[in-house]
């Protein structure tokens, strides 16, 4: 019979980043969690029984949308609503709030993060062909320091990233696109279900010239 409830942990909540870090560094057998949404089920299913949980929902400095150099910087615990909603993103990069607003249902989007998405890297999640095509870059944070991370090399493989044992996510960073064609395609049995196939496309026109096209499919 399946198992509904976790083993016991130890549970943390860090107010800022160097504190999760070193409480990842430093707490045996420890995880992140962020919004939940697929962590929880790891853990009542006791598919993970780790000894301590790192909650990161506190760390209120990684919730933020803002824009920078032509960039828009997003803070790793910014949850899907805030990216479908934000102005910025939808002026500057639609394809983002397009891919972020079909996400599960409102429950899962006023929980779930980006940057549990990303991490979790599932391959029928809506984020993952979205941030390929737009070569998004990540930051990681842990003990050896600060790195960033180019979607192509963050994607490994299916639940695979490029995050290395003891580091935190802690923001997503994509270029401004507002001149750009875009389309975000979900193939679900069900709009508030994971993908059968996820299909992103960025379009670049000259006149009636195309110059450029991109097309990630995650399925
Ligand atoms: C009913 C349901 C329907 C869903 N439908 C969809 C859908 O249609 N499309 C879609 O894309 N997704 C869907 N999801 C998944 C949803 O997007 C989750 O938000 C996402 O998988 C995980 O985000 P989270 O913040 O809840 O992360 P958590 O569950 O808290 O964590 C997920 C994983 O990421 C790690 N992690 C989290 N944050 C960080 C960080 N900052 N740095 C390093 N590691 C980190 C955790 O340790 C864990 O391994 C659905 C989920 C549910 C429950």
């Amino acid at each position: 019979m399946p198992f509904y409830t976790p083993v016991d942990f130890d549970y943390y909540a860090p107010r800022n980043v160097d504190e999760a870090v070193t409480l990842l560094s430093e707490k045996e057998d420890s995880v992140i969690i962020a919004g939940g949404q697929t962590l929880l089920t790891l853990l009542k299913l006791r598919i993970l029984r780790p000894k301590n949980v790192i909650d990161l929902s506190k760390v209120s400095s990684l919730r933020y949308i803002k824009e920078e150099n032509g960039e828009i910087r997003i803070g790793a615990i910014t949850v899907h609503n805030e990216v479908a909603r934000s102005q910025l993103i939808a002026s500057r990069c639609g394809l983002l709030s397009a891919a972020a607003g079909r996400i599960g249902d409102e429950q899962v989007r006023n929980r779930g993060t980006i940057g549990g998405s990303v991490a979790n890297a599932d391959p029928s999640a809506n984020y993952e062909p979205v941030l390929l095509a737009l070569d998004a870059r990540f930051t990681l944070i842990g003990p050896q320091g600060r790195r960033e991370v180019g979607a192509r090399e963050f994607f490994v493989d299916a639940y695979t990233t490029a995050i290395n044992k003891g580091e935190v996510l802690t923001e997503v960073k994509v270029r401004e696109l507002s001149e750009v064609g875009y389309s975000f395609k979900k193939a679900a049995r069900r709009e508030q279900e994971f993908a059968i196939v996820n299909v992103a496309a960025l379009l670049w026109l000259e006149g009636d010239e195309i110059k450029d096209v991109r097309v990630a499919v995650g399925e």
